[in-house]
């Protein structure tokens, strides 16, 4: 039985990152999943995902996405079509709100390029996006989305190419931290590795249950896809990302860049589920937030025909404090864990795996990842 360096449970946004950067410092990596490269299953799907820099959530994401971006960019360079695409990201709310302050806060503390406009402004630059006549709007125009499968299918690739062995469409039902490595389990066979990368996404619950002091809380979240008025929502008519702070909630979407039309969706609110089902999928005709985002469609983007083109499940992993879950277990050294994104993980995806690389070959980290560790919530009991 071949013994590995690293084994990485989950290939999805995390685990496609960490294998290829593992097998890139030159360690030997298997990579299991029980979906195949890019599906539609998990929390890594739905055509696009949000990049930004500025970040309302708290200034000490910064400096992970400032090497996120750079990883970003060297990810454009071994792809024909840009994964990552800079076409800005609006941020729009009340100015005393949460979202308005902390992009202005976060661009304040690290020097980001910011422009900030009233009303009027924004309905003159973009006549596609509306707000209310108080509200402010924050453009970052070194914002963007990157194309989320072939993200995951493109770290996938690469790490095949740097040596990594990845193993799809099998389910691992357990593991066991022994005195000479860890060992996981398939339904008839055993692997075993120096260490272990718990990648699990909305999956993880179970496998940390009694490890955190705390559940990850899955919510189920929709995508809807609506056609826009010609020249009014595209990509190529220069329509950037928004993201909205409203009474009603926070609302986001994408340009329109393809027949697919204009991606929206809500970020507050969802469905608590215990775990992603594929029954999930079938037969749901509309999210519980339909008419919530239909009415936010109705006040706020005046380039959106009603028509409903697609719909997509997707699943949030929560934690309480809505900060990731990410290090060594305290009492099992010699698993790290990614895990509980709440929702705003995947452009954290590309530093993600380098710092497991790096943890895997217990080199310096650079980065204060103290608030997210995973006993945080332990130690203060
Ligand atoms: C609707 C939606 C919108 C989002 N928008 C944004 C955004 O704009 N910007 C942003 O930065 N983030 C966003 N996020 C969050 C981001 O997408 C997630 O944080 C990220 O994709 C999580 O990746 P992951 O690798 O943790 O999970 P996943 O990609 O789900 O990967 C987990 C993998 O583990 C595998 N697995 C689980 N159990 C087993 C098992 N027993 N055996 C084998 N394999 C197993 C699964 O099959 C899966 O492939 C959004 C999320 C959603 C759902």
């Amino acid at each position: 039985m071949k013994h590995w360096d690293v084994i990485v449970l989950g290939l999805g946004g995390v685990g496609s990152s960490a294998c290829w950067h593992l097998a890139r410092s030159g360690l030997s990596v298997l990579g299991i999943d029980q979906h195949p490269a890019g599906h539609h299953f998990g929390s890594s799907h739905g055509q696009t995902r949000i990049v930004r820099q500025a970040y309302f959530e708290g200034v000490s994401y910064v400096p992970l996405l400032k090497r996120s971006y750079e990883i970003w960019d060297e990810l454009n360079q071994h792809v024909s079509e840009e994964l990552f695409v800079r076409c800005g990201l609006l941020q729009i709310g009340p100015s005393d709100g949460v979202v308005v302050p902390g992009v202005l806060s976060s661009a304040e503390t690290h020097a980001l390029p910011v422009v900030t406009y009233g009303s009027e402004e924004l309905k003159r630059l973009w006549p596609g996006i509306c707000c209310a006549s108080d509200d402010v709007g924050v453009f970052e125009s070194n914002a963007g989305f990157v194309h989320v499968e072939r993200a995951v299918v493109t770290q996938l690739e690469l790490a095949k190419s740097e040596g990594a062995e990845l193993v799809h469409g099998v389910r691992v039902v357990g593991w066991e931290d022994g005195s000479d490595g860890v060992s996981i389990f398939l339904d008839d066979e055993k692997h075993n590795a120096r260490q272990l990368v718990l990648a699990l996404g909305p999956w993880s619950s179970s496998w940390l249950d009694g490890l955190l002091g705390f559940k990850i809380r899955v919510l189920r979240k929709y995508l809807y896809w609506f056609e826009s008025l010609p020249g009014r929502m595209q990509l190529t008519a220069g329509t950037p990302c928004f993201f909205h702070e409203t009474p009603s909630g926070y609302f986001y979407g994408f340009p329109e860049i393809d027949s697919l039309g204009v991606k929206i969706a809500m970020h507050s609110g969802g469905e608590l589920v215990e775990q992603p089902e594929k029954s999930d999928r079938e037969g749901v005709q509309r999210g519980e937030d339909f008419e919530e985002c239909l009415r936010y469609a109705g006040s706020y983007l005046p380039g959106l025909k009603r028509r409903l083109q697609r719909q997509e499940v997707c699943y949030y992993s929560m934690t309480p404090d809505e900060s990731f879950i990410f290090g060594r277990l305290k009492e099992h050294s010699r698993v790290i864990v990614a895990a509980g994104l709440s929702g705003h993980g995947f452009k954290f995806t590309p530093v993600l795996g380098e710092l497991i690389a790096r943890m895997a070959n217990y080199q310096e980290l650079n980065f204060d990842l103290a608030p997210f560790s995973p006993s945080r919530l332990i130690a203060s009991e």
